[in-house]
C-alpha cells in the first residue's frame, strides 16, 4: 500500500519518469511501449519468443548478431542467416527475406567488429517487407541512431554502453502488432515466457509497473541520465558524436601504424570505433598509464585490434587526448 501511495505522486514514479525522459529522447510515440528487463541479453530471447512462431531472418556479421542468431535455433525456430565477413556490412537491397518469415533481426551497431547498418537500410525492410516485424539491435549506439518507429516494430538496449551506467537493466520498445503476435502465439499454446512475456510486461507498463521487482536503481539513474540527454538535446549529441567519430576516422586514414577495420565508410559505426594495430595489448596498457581506458579486438582479434567506445559521455577533449597519446 505504501509503494501504491508512493507511485501516484509525479516526483516518486520512477518508472514513469525513465520513460517519458526515454520518449522524449529517442522520439518513441505514445502507442508504443517501454518495458524494463534483466538485460539485452534477455530481448533477444523475448522477442524471438514473442515475435517469431517458426521462422526469423538474421543478419549476422560479427559475435553479437551471431549470438542473436543462436538464440533463434535454442529456441527451435527456423532461422534464415545472411552472412557478412568480419568488418563488412550488407547490401541490404541483395537479401531477400523469405517468405515464412516472420522476423527480420537487425544488428544497427555490431559491437565487435565496429560495423553499423545505416538507418536507411533499416528502414528499407518495413517498405519492403510490411507485414513482417521489424527489430532492431540498438544496444551500442543508443540514443545515436534516428528510428523512425512507423518503419521499425520494436528495439532494444542496455544501460551500460551509451548511457554510460552501471549494467543490469535492458530497454525493449514494441509496438502493438509485436503485442498482437505474442498474444497470438499465446492462445495457440505456445510458451512466451513465465517470468516475462510481451503481453504481461506490456500489461504492467500500463501502471508504470513490471511484472517482478525490477532494477528500481536503474531505472531511475537512466531517467536522470535521459533527462540531463534531453537537456542537452537529442540533436546536439547526435552531432557531437559524428564530430568525435569523424576526427577518429581521419585519424586512423592518416596514420602509419593505424587503420580503420571497416573499409566501407558507410557501414563505420559511430559509436564504437575499430583498428587495427600491429601491438593491441601494448597500445591499450600504454593508454592505461594515462588513465584512458578503450577496449581490446574482439575474440581472435585480441592481439590486431582496439575498440574505442564514442559514447555520448566522451569528450572531445578525451578523443584528441587519446589520438595524441595513440
Ligand atoms: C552488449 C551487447 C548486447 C548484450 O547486452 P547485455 O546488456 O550484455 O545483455 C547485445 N547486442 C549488442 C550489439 C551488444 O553490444
Amino acid at each position: 500500500m505504501v509503494r501504491h501511495a508512493a507511485n501516484q505522486s509525479p516526483h516518486c514514479n520512477i518508472y514513469q519518469h525513465a520513460a517519458e525522459q526515454l520518449r522524449t529522447l529517442l522520439n518513441i510515440p505514445p502507442n508504443r511501449a517501454i518495458l524494463f528487463t534483466g538485460s539485452a541479453t534477455e530481448v533477444w530471447e523475448r522477442l524471438l519468443q514473442n515475435c517469431a512462431e517458426s521462422e526469423s531472418t538474421h543478419f549476422v556479421n560479427g559475435s553479437f548478431s551471431k549470438r542473436f542468431c543462436e538464440f533463434a535455433t535454442e529456441l527451435g525456430k527456423k532461422t534464415q542467416v545472411f552472412n557478412a565477413p568480419f568488418g563488412e556490412g550488407f547490401d541490404v537491397g541483395q537479401c531477400a527475406v523469405a517468405e515464412t518469415s516472420e522476423v527480420i533481426c537487425l544488428t544497427h551497431n555490431e559491437t565487435s567488429s565496429g560495423v553499423s547498418m545505416p538507418v536507411a537500410d533499416i528502414h528499407s525492410f518495413k517498405k519492403n517487407y510490411p507485414s513482417k516485424i521489424v527489430a532492431v539491435d540498438m544496444v551500442s549506439s543508443a540514443p545515436y541512431p534516428d528510428l523512425d518507429w512507423n518503419l521499425v516494430d520494436t528495439a532494444f538496449f542496455s544501460v551500460q554502453k551509451g548511457f554510460g551506467l552501471p549494467a543490469g537493466l535492458g530497454v525493449w520498445v514494441a509496438n502493438e502488432a509485436c503485442l498482437r503476435k505474442a498474444e497470438a502465439l499465446k492462445a495457440k499454446g505456445l510458451y512466451i515466457g513465465t517470468h516475462h512475456s510481451l503481453p504481461s510486461l506490456w500489461k504492467s507498463s500500463l501502471n508504470h509497473e513490471t511484472p517482478a521487482t525490477p532494477n528500481v536503481l536503474g531505472i531511475y539513474l537512466l531517467g536522470k541520465v535521459a533527462e540531463d540527454m534531453n537537456r542537452i538535446g537529442v540533436a546536439a549529441i547526435r552531432r557531437e558524436t559524428e564530430a568525435k567519430a569523424a576526427v577518429l576516422y581521419n585519424f586512423l586514414e592518416t596514420s602509419t601504424l593505424y587503420k580503420p577495420t571497416v573499409q566501407n565508410p558507410a557501414h563505420r559505426s559511430q559509436t564504437v570505433v575499430v583498428a587495427d594495430v600491429a601491438d593491441a595489448p601494448a597500445k591499450i596498457a600504454l593508454l592505461k598509464e594515462h588513465g584512458l581506458v578503450i577496449g581490446s579486438g574482439y575474440g581472435t582479434h585480441k592481439e590486431t585490434q582496439v575498440r574505442i567506445a564514442n559514447f555520448p559521455a566522451t569528450t572531445m577533449a578525451q578523443i584528441e587526448q587519446l589520438l595524441h597519446l595513440l
